[in-house]
């Protein structure tokens, strides 16, 4: 990484899954679900709004080989949560963006009807 403006622009070499050109793949340090990971972009930006169309296109990327190289290695996975929280007011709290990968597996919840949008509680279930 190429500054050191926060915690995701300083991540150490050792703790680095994964990286392309525009990415690098991390483990979560304080995991929702076993494996939970998060894809960084090197480049020091607030959110997903402010990638460069190139910059998505890899991500795309990223995401897939990531899901690939989680089912491949923990056969329990039978599910996945994508999520961006963009801004403060949608939980942001590491303001250099990141997607959370977050493996699911059949019965980690009662009920996971709703998934994502857990994000407003009352609301998850419709
Ligand atoms: P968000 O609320 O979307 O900004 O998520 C920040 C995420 O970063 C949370 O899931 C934290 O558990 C995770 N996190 C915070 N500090 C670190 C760190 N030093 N290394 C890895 N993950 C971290
Ligand atoms: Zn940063």
């Amino acid at each position: 990484m190429n500054n050191t403006k926060c915690i995701f622009c300083d991540i150490k070499q050792n703790r680095i899954i994964s990286e392309d050109q525009s990415f690098i793949v991390i483990r979560d340090a304080f995991p929702v679900t076993f494996l939970h990971t998060l894809i960084i972009p090197k480049r020091h930006v607030e959110t997903y709004f402010d990638l460069s169309i190139k910059e998505i296109m890899e991500l795309n990327k990223t995401l897939a080989d990531e899901k690939a190289r989680l089912e491949s290695e923990d056969p329990s996975i039978t599910g996945f949560n994508i999520g961006m929280n963009c801004g403060k007011d949608a939980g942001q709290t590491v303001m250099h963006c990141h997607i959370h990968l977050i493996p699911r597996r059949k019965g980690d919840v009662d009920d996971p009807r709703g998934g994502v949008r857990g994000v407003i509680a009352k609301m998850q279930k419709y």
